[in-house]
C-alpha cells in the first residue's frame, strides 16, 4: 500500500504544477538552502533571435554570414542553432556534422571547413578577430557567435533571449525566505552578468562547459549547503543527478525530465517555492 503521506503529496504536487518523481528528495526539498539555475531554456525562454551580425572583412556579406552559419545548425538542437536557422533564407548542403559539446558546431561546406563557435573557443585556439568590433554588443549582454572559414575568424552574430517574466518573481521570493540563489551558464560572462542584475541573482558561473556543471554543484554543496539544481537541457543531467534535489522544467529535453526528481510541469520557475513550501507542510521543516 501507498503510505497516505505519499499519495497526497503527489495528489498535492500535481495540483501545484509538480511531478514528483522521487520522494525522498521532495522530503530533502524543505531543507533547500541553495537553487541552482542553468540559465538558457530555464530562467529564460531559450528562444534566442538574432539581432546583428558582423562581418570582419569587406569580401564577405552579412547574408553569407548567416548562410554559412545556418547550413551547419541546421544539424544542430541548440537553442542558438534554432535562432540562426529562422533567420536565414537559405542553407548550403553540409557534410561531416559534429557538435563541440558547449563550444559549437562544426562541418564541411562545398569543401571548406566551417564552425559556429562560442568567444572561449577562439581564445582557446588563440584564433583572432576585431575585439573593437563586439564592444557595443558585448556592452548590450548579447550572446555572441563566431563564424570560422577554413579556421578564420569571417563574422560574428549576435543574438538575443529573453529572461522569463516569473523568474525574477520567482528569485525575489527565494531569495527573502533566505535562499541562495545562483546561475549557471555555458554562456559567456557579459551575458551572464546582465542576466543575473536583470533577475536579482546572488551569484552566477559563467562559461561552465557542460562536463564541468556537476563540479560546480559540489562547490556548493561543500560549502555546506543543501543543493536544489534546475535546469532543462542534456547538458543538465550530470548537474540535476548530483544535485541533492535535481528540478526539471516540463518543456525540457527528455534526458532532463528522466534524471530530475521534481518536474515543474508546466515550465514555470515560480513553482519552485510550491516545491519548498509543499515540502515543508507535509513534512515539518527541520531546525
Ligand atoms: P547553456 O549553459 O547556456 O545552455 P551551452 O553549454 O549549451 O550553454 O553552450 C555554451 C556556449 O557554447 C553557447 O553560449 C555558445 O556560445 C556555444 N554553443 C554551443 N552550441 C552551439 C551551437 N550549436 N552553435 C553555436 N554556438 C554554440
Ligand atoms: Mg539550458
Amino acid at each position: 500500500a501507498i503510505p497516505l503521506v505519499v499519495a497526497v503529496s503527489a495528489a498535492i504536487g500535481a495540483r501545484n504544477g509538480l511531478l514528483i518523481r522521487n520522494r525522498t528528495a521532495f522530503e530533502r526539498a524543505r531543507n533547500i538552502d541553495a537553487i541552482v539555475f542553468d540559465k538558457t531554456g530555464t530562467l529564460t525562454k531559450g528562444e534566442f533571435g538574432v539581432s546583428d551580425i558582423i562581418p570582419f572583412d569587406k569580401g564577405i556579406k552579412n547574408e553569407d554570414i548567416l548562410r554559412y552559419a545556418a547550413s551547419i545548425e541546421s544539424n544542430s538542437e541548440h537553442p542558438i542553432a534554432k535562432g540562426i536557422i529562422e533567420a536565414a533564407e537559405q542553407t548550403y548542403q553540409v557534410e561531416k556534422f559534429s557538435a563541440i559539446p558547449g563550444k559549437g558546431a562544426q562541418g564541411t561546406v562545398n569543401g571548406k571547413d566551417v564552425k559556429v563557435v562560442s568567444p572561449g573557443y577562439l581564445e582557446e585556439e588563440g584564433i583572432s578577430y576585431p575585439k573593437e568590433e563586439l564592444k557595443e554588443i558585448n556592452g548590450q549582454g548579447k550572446t555572441v557567435v563566431f563564424v570560422l572559414l577554413g579556421g578564420k575568424a569571417v563574422g560574428a552574430i549576435a543574438l538575443e533571449d529573453v529572461v522569463r517574466p516569473e523568474s525574477k518573481e520567482a528569485v525575489g521570493k527565494l531569495r527573502e525566505m533566505g535562499i541562495k540563489c545562483i546561475m549557471l551558464t555555458g554562456d559567456q560572462k557579459q551575458v551572464a552578468e546582465r542576466v543575473a542584475e536583470q533577475i536579482g541573482l546572488d551569484e552566477y558561473f559563467a562559461g561552465v562547459l557542460p562536463g564541468e556543471k556537476a563540479s560546480r554543484i559540489k562547490e556548493v554543496q561543500d560549502r555546506g549547503s543543501v543543493v536544489a539544481m534546475v535546469g532543462d537541457g542534456i547538458n543538465d543531467a550530470p548537474a540535476l543527478a548530483q544535485a541533492d534535489i535535481g528540478v526539471a522544467i516540463g518543456a525540457g529535453t527528455d534526458v532532463a525530465v528522466e534524471t530530475a526528481d521534481i518536474v515543474l510541469v508546466k515550465s514555470n520557475p515560480l513553482d519552485v517555492l510550491a516545491i519548498l513550501s509543499l515540502s515543508r507542510a507535509t513534512y515539518g521543516k527541520m531546525v
